[in-house]
């Protein structure tokens, strides 16, 4: 459960800060064997490479190594996405939850960005790069809160799961996003994952749409969410040892102890930015094979998503609008996808933080 962490400024000038979860879930998805991912994975991206800045709320830890504090991993991350009220389907957001959800975690699984998170593992093994979306809702049967806050995260996730009879494991992961125009003010921190209530399976998350020092653009939401994701496959457990005294946990450095630094949090500051319907920002997270903050492990692999036999983070986002037209502002990224394909022809511009 990690807390925030970097500040990101978006192409509309606001900041944010991020978080990141995950899940998974049964998987139908059969991917090969992770590629071994090399030392080219900086020399293939010389902006996708990065050390972190040290800066902010990342200072004790940020010169720390990431390792496994007795907890585990998600092996097989499966996501759902809860849009929390009708505002979610009108005005400029209508299609950002189906964009969100089938463009840009829906097409994960095989992405070199992915697969970084295999870097990861536990006494059972790797996360594997292969995340699901698992399903996504809108949800207007219960009125989103005037005011939103945390403590109404995993109640409401009761609730979807009830209605939609979503399963849930110890891979799962849910992401609510209340809806824009609410009063978030009561948030501390732009988004934040960590288990579910006592005798509930899975991870949960929440990402900020409305809060003043946050990103609520269509691009910051996705940061913040795929910040969580990654954070939350890493380190299902979270640790706030404000609301959980346990040093039992996942991927995270150890300073400072009760707000651990993740696997995204340690690239704080660091994002890129892609997509075509909504611009989608990605954080860099930390990779162990190359130690610093990036974009990219390996490349990217065959997977069994229907329709897209190949692709990268880049890729899949873009792949929404594969024969549609590019953004103007997206050069580096205009190469339509085909199979093997160097990830360098996605290169979109850097993003930097702040
Ligand atoms: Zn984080």
């Amino acid at each position: 459960m990690k807390t925030s962490i970097g500040l990101v400024r978006s192409g509309r000038g606001r900041i944010l800060v991020l978080l990141v979860t995950a899940l998974l879930g049964c998987g139908m998805a059969v991917v090969p064997a992770t590629p071994a991912a090399a030392v080219s994975d900086c020399s293939l991206d010389p902006y996708g490479c990065q050390t972190p800045k040290c800066g902010s709320d990342q200072d004790a830890g940020c010169n720390e190594s990431l390792y496994l504090h007795n907890g585990t991993v998600q092996h097989n991350p499966r996501i759902y996405l809860i849009f929390w009220g009708s505002g979610w389907n009108s005005g400029p957001d209508s299609g950002y939850p189906a964009y969100l959800a089938n463009e840009v975690f829906g097409k994960l699984r095989g992405t070199a960005f992915n697969n970084i998170l295999t870097q990861y593992s536990d006494a059972s093994g790797p996360v594997n790069n292969d995340a699901v979306l698992g399903g996504y809702d809108v949800d207007t049967s219960t009125a989103a809160p005037g005011v939103f806050l945390e403590s109404y995260v995993n109640p409401e996730i009761d609730r979807e799961v009830a209605k939609k009879s979503w399963p849930a494991t110890d891979d799962t992961q849910f992401i609510v996003f209340p809806q824009p125009g609410t009063d978030q003010s009561q948030l501390t921190v732009c988004g934040r994952h960590y288990m579910r209530s006592l005798g509930a399976s899975g991870t949960a998350a929440w990402v900020a749409s409305s809060k003043s020092d946050c990103d609520g653009s269509e691009s910051g939401l996705s940061g913040i969410a795929l910040h969580e994701y990654a954070e939350a496959a890493t380190d299902p457990q979270g640790l706030d040892a404000s609301w959980l005294p346990t040093n039992v946990h996942g991927w995270a450095t150890d300073d400072p102890h009760n707000d651990p630094v993740e696997v995204a949090d340690k690239c704080e500051g660091w994002s890129y930015e892609s997509g075509s319907t909504y611009t989608v920002t990605q954080p860099l997270l930390w990779s162990p094979a190359v130690n610093a903050c990036t974009i990219m492990h390996g490349k990217d692999y065959p997977t069994s998503d229907p329709g897209w036999s190949y692709h990268t983070v880049y890729g899949a986002i873009l792949a929404g609008d594969r024969f549609g037209p590019w953004r103007a502002d997206q050069r580096g990224a205009l190469d339509r996808l085909r199979p093997g394909v160097d990830l360098r022809r996605y290169q979109l511009r850097r993003k930097p933080l702040r």
